[in-house]
């Protein structure tokens, strides 16, 4: 079995931990046309494990720009930055939404560094969100 091998059931545990949505930028996976993936925060080749506190529900999208990272530079300072931790840290503490609940503020280094690698605030989503708005399913509770 491959090491990344994930049970269901701890598939399942994971989705609806998450309520359903991407635990980055908050895509609800109902509504999104992307697949949604259960990923390593850490990735397995960099040891990451298989275990509930290493894996998170993430959108394609925000899954395939993370791909393997775990942390970014900061390109003012070339300081090495962690990239938001679903497990480890709260979503709050580091994002929030503008006036329009449409775009996520960073509001930590952690927050706006992720938002620009994982590309939280792309076309689509924004529309996604502009959507799920209008039938008053967004910005998700939790
Ligand atoms: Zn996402």
């Amino acid at each position: 079995m491959p090491r990344a091998y994930i049970p269901k059931k701890d598939r399942k545990a994971v989705r609806k931990r998450a309520n359903f949505c991407c635990e980055y930028c908050k895509a609800l996976r109902a509504f999104s046309p992307t697949t949604f993936h259960v990923e390593h925060i850490i990735p397995i080749v960099s040891g990451g494990d298989n275990s509930l506190e290493n894996l998170a529900h993430a959108c394609g999208g925000c899954n395939f720009n993370k791909n393997t990272k775990t942390f970014a530079r900061n390109p003012e300072t070339g300081e090495t930055v962690p990239l938001f931790h679903p497990r480890k840290d709260k979503w709050s503490d580091h994002f929030k939404w503008n006036d329009e609940a449409l775009k996520i503020i960073g509001i930590t280094l952690t927050g706006q560094l992720t938002i620009r690698v994982l590309d939280m605030n792309r076309e689509g989503l924004v529309n996604l969100r502009k959507a799920t708005k209008a039938i008053g399913a967004h910005p998700p509770r939790a």
